[in-house]
């Protein structure tokens, strides 16, 4: 044991409200013995999740995962369908068109955002023109490109779906990610910036594909006394004890926004004039979460260089998204782009951006960076 081992600093980790609104709404849920998958808090949490964000309806779920599955169902994705997918992005954001048989072709990111092209896209439309849907993704709480994006997706008529997992409290123009397609989904996994242990969201203006989104969530149950499915089913909804710590987080949601934009912007001031390091980007219709602060490295002190340093001292950080295109087992899939993706991977190192972070802590990690410039 190193007598001098300090205490962990943490990528992202769960930050509960100091004035313990989550576990008021828990205790509601056992005081009522409403502990099932629906419930007051589940009500209540999808109602306050669509206001925050701006949509008409919500579907609380059991992961951000299923949250896209069920938005691939509802936008009509089936066996053989293409799917258009940011390749940047975490393996949730892909895995379940191939849980609905559809096929996904990957789409590079730009530089500018971060996040899906805007040019990769339209190359893919003129590929693939019998594309059945477009899932894109707001990476690490960056904002996509959305003019451009919902533009050629309406130009071609066909469904958008935003993985908005990250972006909870990200704004495009003053309008919430996520709400800009057909469908968006949010996820409340333990690393997210408000979580509830494991859970997601579903949102879209459509109130009746909500509805529907509901009924498969819930194994597709008929309106018959007798158990009766006319639809394949799926045990897809959140618990009202879960719902309880949503409710809760939603509460400290601007807060956890705002201390992860402080992060970003003491990094930023702090490393941004060393050699090679370039920040990731923003733009002035952008208004992130900066749900984690993330950085390229093109000089001499490399991603790997300050992942071991950090992790020598205790203190978590982790590459940029590995892209889908690059995966094993999604290699054998098409990809539209150059090698924007790939070269943001291999330069790019998110550092530790948790809301429980210390000034004193935060010293610490600029301190063990800069020192890799010698
Ligand atoms: C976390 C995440 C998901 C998956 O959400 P879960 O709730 O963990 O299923 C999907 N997409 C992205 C981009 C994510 O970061």
């Amino acid at each position: 044991m190193h007598h001098s081992m300090k205490e962990r600093i943490f990528l992202s980790s769960p930050h509960m409200s100091d004035e313990g609104y989550e576990q008021h709404y828990v205790k509601e849920a056992f005081d009522t013995n409403w502990i099932a998958p629906l419930g007051t808090n589940v009500n209540e949490f999808e109602n306050e999740l669509a206001a925050k964000v701006g949509s008409k309806a919500a579907a609380a779920l059991s992961s951000g995962t299923a949250a896209i599955h069920l938005a691939l169902k509802a936008a009509g994705v089936e066996k053989d369908d293409i799917v258009f997918c940011s390749t940047l992005t975490f393996s949730a954001t892909a895995n379940p068109i191939i849980y609905q048989n559809a096929i996904p072709v990957f789409i590079d990111s730009d530089y500018e955002t971060w996040n899906m092209s805007p040019k990769a896209l339209e190359e893919a439309f003129e590929k693939y023109p019998q594309v059945k849907a477009v899932l894109l993704v707001h990476l690490y709480g960056l904002s996509a490109d959305m003019d451009q994006i919902t533009a050629l997706c309406k130009k071609h008529n066909v469904a958008l779906i935003e993985d908005a997992a990250e972006s909870l409290g990200t704004y495009y123009k003053g309008q919430h990610t996520g709400t800009f397609g057909d469908y968006g989904i949010f996820s409340f996994n333990g690393n997210k910036i408000i979580t509830t242990s494991g859970g997601g969201m579903l949102v879209s203006n459509d109130e009746e594909r909500i509805a529907k989104a509901r009924f498969w969530a819930t194994q597709s149950r008929d309106h018959a006394r007798h158990y009766q499915h006319s639809e394949l089913g799926f045990n897809y909804r959140m618990s009202n004890v879960v719902a309880g710590i949503g409710r809760g987080q939603l509460k400290v949601l601007d807060d956890r926004v705002a201390k992860k934009n402080y992060i970003y912007d003491f990094y930023k001031r702090e490393l941004d004039d060393l050699e090679g390091v370039e920040f990731m980007p923003s733009n002035e219709w952008d208004q992130p979460n900066y749900w984690l602060s993330a950085m390229t490295l093109t000089g001499k002190v490399r991603p790997i260089d300050v992942m071991e340093a950090l992790e020598k001292e205790n203190i978590e950080s982790r590459p940029v998204w590995k892209p889908m295109h690059m995966q094993p087992f999604f290699e054998k899939y098409d990809f539209v782009g150059t090698d924007v993706s790939e070269r943001l991977f291999e330069t790019g190192v998110c550092l530790p951006s948790d809301t429980k972070i210390t000034d004193e802590q935060l010293d610490r990690v600029v301190e063990i960076i800069r020192g890799l410039w010698g």
